[in-house]
């Protein structure tokens, strides 16, 4: 399976780019940076996007990427998110108000519209085309779930933004060849307080999550925040884990 990361910090700058992850050219999980990467070609291909939940940095460009879906005449996008997920973006987002519902609108010229909304059971494996996906809630400020995605043999866990966890480690162990687990470092180490307020980890507690993966694959940090960066993977590093490595703004051949 291919992983193209197209965003892989908390924060947003020239050089560093909002959560936003393409597994093989067509599905997405997150969507904070998509279109703003990708070409009209390439979210064309997009047939499916995952959104862990409804923080601005991670659906900042999905309104934009349904938008082009209707402007190019194509089929549908798939939007799967847990329904209390779901819920949030039908409120605060997709409203009318914030943006459109393209659910409702069908396109002239299709008949159909630019999105379809799939929401899911946390811990229901649901299949979509040649794979097979599972929701499962992780611990935020907000409704938020992670997803295991099965496809070709091969597994591949995002939990998405999340303070300590337990559920999606428990069902990642029961998944057969996981080959890469996505998680979070948001925060240095000396910021322990505020990633243990906001939900999310640091270095030394994605140390403490790594104990509770028992697959031998690499465990990304994903989520820095800027300006903190070089510190965070400096204390990635000296974890001395050798599964624990940086999330990279690059393509991965897994
Ligand atoms: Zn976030
Ligand atoms: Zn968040």
């Amino acid at each position: 399976m291919r992983l193209k990361v197209l965003g892989a910090y908390g924060a947003s700058d020239a050089e560093h780019n909002l959560t936003g992850y393409l597994i093989d050219d067509w599905f997405a999980v997150d969507a904070g940076t998509l279109t703003s990467k990708l070409s009209f070609v390439q979210q064309a291909r997009v047939q499916a996007v995952f959104i862990t939940h409804a923080h601005a940095d991670h659906v900042r460009d999905l309104p934009h990427l349904i938008q082009n879906r209707f402007s190019l005449n194509g089929p549908p996008l798939t939007l799967f998110a847990t329904r209390d997920v779901m819920d949030q973006l039908s409120t605060h987002l997709f409203n009318g108000i914030h943006w459109p519902d393209f659910s409702t609108i069908p396109n002239p010229a299709t008949s159909k519209p630019a999105v379809l909304y799939r929401p899911l059971a946390p811990g229901k494996r649901v299949t979509f085309g040649d794979i097979a996906l599972t929701a499962v809630n992780v611990h935020h400020q907000i409704p938020a779930a992670g997803v295991i995605l099965e496809m070709n043999g091969q597994a591949i866990v995002f939990t998405g933004d999340t303070g300590p966890t337990q559920d999606i480690w428990k069902r990642a162990n029961k998944t057969e060849n996981v080959v890469a687990l996505v998680t979070e470092a948001s925060f240095p180490n000396d910021q322990q307080s505020l990633a243990d307020e906001t939900a999310h980890l640091t270095p030394q507690s994605f140390g403490d999550e790594l104990k509770k993966i028992v697959a031998d694959a690499p465990v990304y940090a994903s989520h820095r925040k800027l300006p903190f960066e070089r510190d965070i993977e400096s204390q990635i590093r000296n974890l001395r884990d050798r599964r624990a490595r940086v999330l990279l703004e690059k393509n991965y051949t897994l």
